[in-house]
């Protein structure tokens, strides 16, 4: 049974609460467009139980982890971006500028970002 957390928003978007753009869906994760694109593709990837940022990751949930990352190669796959290439990003915490407090990882494509990470 997923764990859902009454204010967070992803959990609401996993619910139907709040409507989103749906790129993909298995029993374990969801993916939506992202609401402010920082590129000419930019979905998320979230699990479908809350759980807060992967500082949270550990042995009880690194097998869902590991299916999110399978989830995001059929993604790249389905929406094209293999050839070109695409970047994964989460961010953990206040340093890293998370904003939304569920476990998501932004698949970005569509335009060349270079070799500077930050
Ligand atoms: P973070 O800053 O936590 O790494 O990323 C949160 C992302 O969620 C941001 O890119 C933001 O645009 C996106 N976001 C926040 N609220 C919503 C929403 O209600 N719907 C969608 N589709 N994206 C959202
Ligand atoms: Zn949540």
């Amino acid at each position: 049974m997923p764990n859902y957390d009454e204010n967070c928003i992803f959990c609401k978007i996993i619910k139907g609460e709040i409507p989103s753009n749906k790129v993909y869906e298995d029993d374990l994760c969801y993916a939506f467009r992202d609401i402010n694109p920082q590129a000419p593709t930019h979905i998320l990837v979230v699990p479908k139980t809350h759980i807060t940022s992967c500082a949270e990751i550990d042995d009880s949930n690194a097998a869902l982890v590991g299916h999110i990352f399978t989830a995001i190669a059929k993604i790249a796959r389905q929406e094209g971006l293999t050839e070109r290439g695409f970047r994964v990003i989460s961010n953990s915490g206040k340093d890293a500028g998370q904003t939304v407090p569920h476990l998501h990882f932004h698949i970005l494509a569509g335009k060349d970002m270079g070799e500077v990470l930050v």
